[in-house]
């Protein structure tokens, strides 16, 4: 097995993560916030933290805590408290990039019981690699795609050749200053998923990316995961890109 293309899970940690995501009882570990250890940096209510169940090994896993509205989502937090959450985790990101500790680092969201997450409070993970480069497996083209909305250095669209299928969107950013201008669109993809989209979709992932001159990040629907794409790796895409487009340049006005 080779240390620089697969992550070790360590299924004794694993097996005591607690599970709140299909089972509305379970105490939310996220809300007890006097009860939280290893809290790394605070910022009203958005919290980074040490991850109490780190299972992969060589990395070094920490959660941030969106908010201490446990029912609250991503696509519903007023402009003021999404500007500064994404201010906040793509800052704490970069920091951690610029550490030189890691080969490289993950910013990533788990939303809804098909997303892969574990925990229903809104959280997103910053995960440092130490020998794994995630940029090895990604392709310029899985960022091209049919333009949705554009504004000075931040591109929205539909990925033409999405990494796994039906449907991916894009936001590439290549000015930091245009930050809120990539949370907006990013909250309006989410908003589109879970409300407007044309198959009934509770889960998606978002996944960031620091390329060579710019970041990006990818907003996924999650539905249970295509057959051709398990066995074979073969994505698929919609025949629908341009009514998508239209779609939602309709409900948004953008
Ligand atoms: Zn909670």
């Amino acid at each position: 097995m080779s240390i620089n293309t697969h992550l070790q899970f360590l299924q004794t940690i694993g097996s005591k993560k607690p599970k709140t995501i299909n089972n509305q009882v379970a105490s939310c570990p996220f809300c007890q916030v006097d009860q939280l250890e290893n809290i790394l940096v605070e910022k009203g209510s958005i919290i980074l933290l040490k991850n109490k169940f780190p299972t992969l090994k060589d990395t070094f896993q920490t959660v941030l805590i969106e908010t201490d509205d446990c029912q609250s989502e991503f696509s519903l937090y007023p402009k003021e408290h999404l500007y500064r959450l994404m201010d906040f985790a793509v800052s704490q990101w970069l920091q951690m990039s610029k550490s030189g500790e890691y080969q490289s680092v993950l910013l990533f969201k788990n939303h809804g019981p098909l997303s892969g997450g574990t925990i229903r409070h809104p959280h997103m993970q910053i995960v440092g690699l130490k020998y794994v480069d995630y940029r090895e497996n990604i392709k310029e083209n899985d960022f091209v795609g049919v333009e949705i909305a554009s504004k000075r250095s931040v591109e929205f669209n539909i990925s033409s050749e999405p990494r796994m299928g039906f449907y991916e969107y894009n936001v590439n950013l290549t000015n930091l200053e245009d930050l809120s201008i990539m949370a907006d669109y990013i909250q309006m993809a989410a908003h589109y998923i879970l409300n407007h989209n044309r198959f009934k979709c509770e889960s998606y992932n978002l996944f960031f990316y620091q390329l060579h001159n710019r970041i990006s990040c990818k907003i996924i629907p999650r539905y249970a995961t295509t057959p051709l794409f398990i066995g074979y790796s073969i994505p698929q895409v919609s025949n629908d890109l341009d009514g998508t487009v239209e779609r939602i340049k309709d409900i948004y006005h953008i």
